[in-house]
C-alpha cells in the first residue's frame, strides 16, 4: 500500500495550489483526482475576476496554467476517486474505488457542485446566458434583463447582488412564498428592480447561439408563457462533493467541511481547502488561498509531530 506524509483530494484550484506549497516545501506527497485536473474551472467559459488577467482568461487556459507549475515536481499524481477515510493509528487510510492508500495528514479540496435544474436548454446554454453564480458572471449582464430561479437564501442573495448590476430580475418561485431569511425578503420585495414570479416552473431555456428566453408555466392556472431575458440564473442549491469521512469531522448542516481560519478540520492533520469548506465566498481566487494556508499549516503540523 502506498504511504505518504500528505495526500492532497481533489484537483480543483485549491488542490493545484496545497499541492504546490506543500512540493515546494519537500513534504513526501500524493495526489488523487477523480477526473481530468481543473474541477469546475473547466466548465467555465470564461474568468474575468481572477488577478494578473485584466482581459478575462478561458477556464481551460488558466487550469493549463495552473497545471504548468506542477510539471518540474515528480509526485503520484492517483486518478481515481477517494470513497472513504477511516483514522488508524495517528494515521488515514483512505479507500479508493480501486485500493487504499495511508497518509499521516489529508488536504481535501473536492469542491462542490451547483444543483441544476435539469431541464431542455440547461446544458447548451450553460456558459452562454445559464449560469449559477452571480459573483462569477453577473458583470456579462450589466444593464440587461435576467431571470434568477429560486426561492431559498442563495437565490435571494444573489438577486440582491444583480439588481446593483442589471437592468431588471424576474425572480421566480415555483411557490408562493420564499423560504429565505425575512431579512433577505424585505429587501428583494422592496427592491424596484426585481419583479417576483410566484406560483412558476422553468420548463426550457431557449435561444440561438445563445439564450435569449425561458419558458415559464404558472404551477396554479398551467398557464405557458416565454420571458425573454438576456441570462437566467439558477440558485436551487449548491451541495458538497464530499465522501465518507471519519468519525468526529464536524460539517455544517449541509455537508460543507467546517474549518479554522488555518484550514484545520476538527480531526488531527485533516486539512480542507477550496468550495468543500463551510464558507460563504466560493471563488477560484479563494481557492488558492485555502489551498496555500492549508498546505503551510499541513507542513507546520508535520514538523510539530
Ligand atoms: C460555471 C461556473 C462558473 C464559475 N465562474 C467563476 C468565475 O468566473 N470566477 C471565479 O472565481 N470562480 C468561478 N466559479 C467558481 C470556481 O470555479 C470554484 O470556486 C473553484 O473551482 C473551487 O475550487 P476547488 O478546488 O475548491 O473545487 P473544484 O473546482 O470543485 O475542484 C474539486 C476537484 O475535486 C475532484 N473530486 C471531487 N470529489 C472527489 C473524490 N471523491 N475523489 C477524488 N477527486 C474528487 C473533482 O473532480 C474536482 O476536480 C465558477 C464555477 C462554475 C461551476
Amino acid at each position: 500500500m502506498k504511504e505518504y506524509e500528505s495526500l492532497v483530494i481533489g484537483g480543483g484550484p485549491a488542490g493545484i495550489t496545497a499541492a504546490l506549497y506543500l512540493l515546494r516545501a519537500g513534504v513526501n506527497m500524493g495526489w488523487v483526482e477523480k477526473l481530468a485536473p481543473g474541477g469546475q474551472v473547466l466548465l467555465t467559459e470564461a474568468i474575468d475576476n481572477y488577478p494578473g488577467f485584466p482581459e478575462g482568461i478561458k477556464g481551460y487556459e488558466l487550469i493549463d496554467r495552473f497545471a504548468a507549475h506542477l510539471e518540474p515536481f515528480d509526485f503520484d499524481k492517483i486518478r481515481d476517486e477517494v470513497v472513504e477515510i477511516r483514522a488508524e493509528q495517528g494515521k488515514y487510510l483512505v479507500s479508493l474505488s480501486e485500493g487504499q492508500i495511508r497518509s499521516k495528514t489529508l488536504i481535501i479540496c473536492t469542491g462542490a457542485k451547483w444543483r441544476k435544474l435539469g431541464i431542455p436548454g440547461e446544458n447548451k446554454y450553460s456558459g452562454r446566458g445559464v449560469s449559477y453564480c452571480a459573483v462569477c458572471d453577473g458583470n456579462f449582464f450589466r444593464n440587461q434583463d435576467v431571470a434568477c430561479i429560486g426561492g431559498g437564501d442563495t437565490a435571494l442573495e444573489e438577486s440582491l447582488y444583480l439588481s446593483k448590476l442589471v437592468r431588471k430580475i424576474y425572480l421566480i418561485h415555483r411557490r408562493d412564498a420564499f423560504r429565505g431569511l425575512k431579512v433577505y425578503q424585505d429587501k428583494v420585495f422592496n427592491d424596484p428592480k426585481i419583479e417576483i414570479v410566484f406560483d412558476t416552473v422553468a420548463e426550457e431555456f431557449v435561444g440561438q447561439e445563445s439564450l435569449s428566453g425561458v419558458k415559464l408555466k404558472n404551477v396554479k392556472t398551467g398557464r405557458e408563457s416565454l420571458l425573454k431575458v438576456d441570462g437566467a440564473f439558477v440558485f436551487v442549491g449548491l451541495d458538497p462533493a464530499g465522501m465518507d469521512y471519519p468519525r468526529g469531522m464536524e460539517t455544517d448542516d449541509r455537508g460543507f467541511i467546517i474549518t479554522d481560519q488555518e484550514m484545520a478540520t476538527s480531526l488531527p492533520g485533516v486539512f480542507a481547502a477550496g468550495d468543500i469548506r463551510s464558507k460563504l465566498c466560493r471563488q477560484v481566487s479563494s481557492a488558492v488561498g485555502d489551498g496555500a494556508t492549508a498546505a503551510f499549516n499541513t507542513h507546520v503540523y508535520l514538523e510539530q509531530n
